[in-house]
């Protein structure tokens, strides 16, 4: 890694340390000709394929400008909208795809929108699926009501009633 401050070409690495669940490694170098200092960061390239075939970063801010767009007068804070662009980060990453099609990345995101806020996901989906009449709408609040309670992270299985003859049975039959 070339020195900033004097262009030599070795540095050597003093300290490194992991951020971001290693996602990111900073790197403190010291430069071999002059001894100053600089940081290097190193992500692995997560690159995002436009709709015009241009690459692009991913980018978690996009992902919250997009949304927040969605979530305008919703009672949704920006800790919700960082912790959506997480969980968008981390589905995009799961993929194991280096380059991922901006579309996934719109796909990637209505899950956890659901989850978070139904109107803004109803909004976002509205743009991202281009909707164009009543029907679309109508279409799309048919399945959010088929689908009430979105997947959610699994619940502790509740433990199942004994008897007092020692048989289980169903927490869910009536008393007798
Ligand atoms: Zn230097």
């Amino acid at each position: 890694m070339r020195c900033p401050y004097c262009r030599h070409a070795d540095s050597r690495v003093v300290d490194s340390r992991e951020v971001d669940e290693g996602q990111v490694i900073r790197r403190r170098r010291s430069c071999q000709a002059c001894g100053r200092r600089f940081t290097t960061v190193e992500e692995a390239t997560l690159a995002v394929i436009k709709r015009s075939g241009v690459t692009e970063p991913f980018s978690r801010g996009k992902v919250i400008t997009g949304v927040r767009r969605a979530c305008q007068g919703r009672p949704v804070d920006e800790d919700q909208l960082a912790l959506l662009a997480q969980r968008v980060e981390d589905a995009v990453r799961a993929t194991g795809c280096a380059e991922i099609p901006s579309h996934e990345v719109g796909l990637a995101i209505l899950g956890p929108l659901r989850e978070l806020d139904e109107v803004a996901y109803l909004r976002f989906a509205s743009v991202y699926r281009s909707f164009t009449s009543l029907e679309d709408f109508e279409a799309e609040i048919e399945a959010l009501r088929r689908t009430e309670s979105p997947p959610a992270p699994p619940a502790p299985a509740a433990p199942a009633q004994r008897h007092p003859s020692g048989r289980s049975v169903l927490a869910l039959e009536p008393a007798p």
